[in-house]
């Protein structure tokens, strides 16, 4: 029987935040980190298809970065999803208006302009729960207690 590797996810927080932005899809949205494919898509930093995130770098980087995340999240679950995004279309749209100003990539940048503002106060709200704090806590003291550990036996 083959194995599927374990699929990439945002830390919880992150998720949650998103979540409460684009509802539950977010949790089913494939995420590519260190994708050749979102290479060959020039200096982009990530690039959809349906379903799917490529991240030209790491998913703590794609974490860190709000506007970004929301900006792919919603040319997935707004334009791909319901399939108003298709390569064909994007194609011609970048014909007629180039890629700055071609719909899809204005609406998205409309989005997140627009949601940038709640998604980093969720992301600060979240960070600063009492049981976030109590989890970072109880990590950073295993951490802790790891690192004494293997210095101790090095
Ligand atoms: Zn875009």
């Amino acid at each position: 029987m083959r194995r599927s590797r374990p699929p990439h996810r945002l830390p919880p927080i992150v998720e949650a935040a998103l979540c409460e932005i684009f509802g539950s899809a977010v949790c089913r949205v494939r995420l590519v980190p260190h994708s050749w494919y979102a290479r060959l898509h020039g200096r982009a930093a990530a690039t959809t298809r349906r379903n799917v995130i490529y991240l030209r770098g790491s998913l703590a980087q794609f974490a860190a970065d709000p506007a970004l995340m929301l900006h792919e999240y919603f040319h997935v679950i707004r334009q791909w999803r319901p399939r108003r995004l298709t390569l064909v279309r994007y194609l011609v749209e970048c014909l007629r208006h180039g890629y700055w100003n071609n719909c899809f990539e204005c609406e998205a940048r409309d989005f997140t302009n627009a949601h940038l503002q709640r998604v980093m106060a969720l992301l600060q709200q979240k960070e600063a729960s009492p049981t976030q704090a109590a989890v970072r806590r109880v990590v950073s003291f295993r951490n802790m207690k790891e690192s004494y550990g293997s210095r101790r036996s090095a």
